[in-house]
């Protein structure tokens, strides 16, 4: 018994990996798959249409997981001694936890200011060397990008093809559980690793979802087609002014009839609260916009027909700020007291 099986384990004959690639695993995927009828309604669109794909519950709390574990051990195959990544916080905590587990050194690139608490703590405590950069994310990956000319080092920002391989599999699970390919997937995008992952995925599985793609108003290249010099939105993760996987993302959208709109951080929050209200299900707000863009379709009764996935990209622990914007209404009472319900 070697503990939980991770996706490589799971995935092998799918992925690129051999019998001499080391398996550096925190048991990543295998994430719920969550029936959401409140969304649904809130859309305009019948019960058990609409699914969640809770990646927040993977090992570091994101998404991130799935593309690092094969990186990093591919990393390891290749005989690297440290890696390195520019981030909005996930893809460090990731690479952190990962790299503390195959002993290697993991530098991360950080915009300044703009990392979630929880994001941050993760690459503090997995003893990640942290350079925090006085810019924004855009500008901090330039930085990695050169720095990962140093001998030894492996940049595992999306641009390393291994992280894409990972996080296809997201999309062979999805049609596992429900038994067939979703009609519509919908998800957030900020570099757009995740949604040419995704498309990659379905496409090897023979599947042809409309993908849906959703970035935030202050940080929409893909929608304006030419990039954001300063991205602005309070959904850290998808920050982003000039995503590298711009070509993958378009075609997605265009190879599955898809679209690519924009929420702004008004119904990217409203749908966050809807998830955590209604639904139980805690994710960041940059997560919600898969939702957010879903329940605008519905409000100009364009939500698309059929089965529908929204990605829910990272768990809500991640940031705990934003929830500083609800006073909770608290009773404050002397021990041994009772008190009316
Ligand atoms: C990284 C990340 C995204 C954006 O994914 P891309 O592959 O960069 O488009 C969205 N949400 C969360 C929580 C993330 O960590």
């Amino acid at each position: 018994m070697s503990g939980t099986p991770g996706l490589i384990a799971r995935w092998r004959d799918r992925l690129p990996v051999t019998a001499r690639t080391p398996l550096i695993t925190l048991g990543e995927g295998n994430t719920p798959l969550v029936r959401v009828d409140r969304v649904a309604k809130a859309a305009g669109l019948p019960p058990g249409s609409v699914f969640v794909k809770v990646e927040g519950a993977n090992p570091t709390g994101s998404f991130k997981d799935r593309g690092m574990t094969l990186a990093i051990s591919k990393a390891v195959e290749s005989g690297a001694t440290g890696v390195l990544c520019a981030s909005t916080g996930n893809t460090s905590a990731s690479a952190a936890a990962y790299a503390a587990r195959a002993g290697l050194r993991c530098v991360v690139f950080l915009p300044a200011g703009k990392v979630a608490a929880g994001k941050l703590s993760q690459a503090v405590m997995h003893g990640a060397e942290i350079v925090e950069v006085a810019g924004n994310f855009d500008e901090a990956l330039v930085m990695a990008g050169e720095a990962a000319k140093t001998k030894g080092f492996a940049l595992v920002n999306s641009s390393n093809p291994f992280r894409l391989q990972g996080q296809k599999t997201a999309a062979f699970e999805i049609i596992e559980q429900l038994g067939r390919a979703p009609d519509n997937h919908f998800i957030p995008v900020g570099n757009a690793g995740n949604i040419t992952a995704y498309w990659m995925g379905y496409k090897e599985s023979g599947a042809k979802p409309r993908m849906f793609g959703w970035q935030a108003a202050g940080a929409a290249p893909l929608v304006s087609g030419k990039a954001v010099k300063n991205p602005s939105t309070l959904a850290t993760a998808i920050r982003i002014g000039c995503p590298v996987s711009w070509n993958g993302a378009i075609a997605a959208r265009d190879e599955s009839g898809g679209a690519i709109g924009k929420v702004t951080d008004a119904e990217i929050l409203a749908a966050y609260r809807l998830l955590s209200s209604t639904e139980g299900v805690f994710c960041e707000p940059s997560s919600a916009a898969s939702v957010a863009g879903l329940l605008k379709l519905g409000r100009a009764r364009k939500a698309p027909a059929g089965l529908t996935v929204c990605v829910l990209t990272g768990n809500g622990l991640k940031d705990p700020g934003i929830t500083a914007r609800w006073k909770p209404k608290i009773r404050r009472v002397k021990a041994g007291g009772a008190i009316k319900l």
